[in-house]
């Protein structure tokens, strides 16, 4: 049972929800810490991971045949907290799964969106690497739940700026207030929409640009020239780390935050966060092929 415990001077809350110390992790590779050998997201091992509430595919619930599956966290941050399995495929993830693919992963967000409303602020996100919080390297998404009386801290959809890209829908870019390096965001160009009320046609779309864009990320942030020489930055040499989430409220926005930096001390004290890559040059790299 989560516990939400208020300041009461500033109305941020945290959550303490000690049962997730007990949650397995397999990120950690070295040896004697893999103490999970067999993935309980892997196809064929439907009835050990927790309640199955939703697939996309064929088969009968708790069986193979799935394509995206949905089921109960067991160790969850709040009373209502999913786990949404990308495909059947342990190591293939969105950069390179195929559109039709991505596509049911993002019906499965809408739906579960829906589905979840009525119990509160519904938070999609997905987080991959070690530096980003993955605990558990089968591809996945997590959908939680925070009540309503809960504030939340987050940011609205911030003027559409340092386009990196277009399409007949959605709008790619860099905005100013950017607070992490290179983090992007993908927002619809009809406004006032909750994401629960995305068309199929534009599922699409924002199939083909997500995609598309963690696969330029990928790209110029493995290292290569793009990074400047000497900034610190962890690039994604051995590996990527990046978040991203589905703003919750009206007029969504899909937000990508590459872990490139730790943030510090003066962050952590301030809430003022330091960006060291200009959100102009940021979308300037992004804007530049993909290759050679
Ligand atoms: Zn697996």
């Amino acid at each position: 049972m989560a516990k939400y415990v208020p300041d009461i001077t500033t109305n941020r809350w945290v959550i303490i929800a000690e049962g997730r110390t007990k949650r397995p992790t397999d990120t950690k590779l070295s040896g004697a810490q893999n103490i999970n050998k067999i993935c309980v997201f892997c196809p064929g091992l439907e009835r050990i991971p927790g309640e199955e509430l939703y697939r996309l595919g064929g088969g009968s619930p708790y069986e193979r045949g799935w394509r995206v599956r949905v089921i109960k966290n067991k160790y969850p941050i709040t009373d209502f907290h999913e786990v949404i399995i990308h495909s059947p495929q342990d190591k293939v993830d969105i950069p390179e799964l195929e559109l039709t693919q991505i596509e049911l992963i993002i019906a499965a967000y809408r739906h579960r969106f829906i589905a979840n409303s009525k119990m509160g602020h519904v938070m999609i996100f997905n987080n991959v690497g070690e530096a980003a919080g993955a605990s558990i390297r089968h591809p996945h998404s997590q959908v939680v739940v925070v009540p309503r009386q809960i504030t939340i801290d987050t940011l609205p959809l911030e003027p559409v700026v340092n386009v990196v890209r277009e399409s007949r829908d959605f709008t790619v870019f860099c905005p100013d207030f950017s607070q992490w390096p290179f983090e992007v965001w993908i927002a619809p160009k009809t406004k006032g929409k909750y994401f629960g009320e995305i068309k199929d046609g534009e599922i699409e779309g924002l199939a083909f640009l997500l995609k598309e864009t963690l696969n330029r990320l990928l790209f110029h942030l493995s290292g290569g020239a793009h990074l400047h020489p000497g900034m610190p930055m962890i690039p994604f040499k051995a590996g990527p780390a990046y978040n991203f989430y589905i703003h919750h409220g009206q007029n969504w926005y899909l937000r990508i935050i590459p872990r490139l930096v730790h943030r510090a001390g003066f962050e952590l004290g301030t809430g003022i966060q330091v960006n060291i890559v200009d959100p102009a040059d940021a979308a300037e790299t992004l804007r530049q092929e993909i290759g050679g």
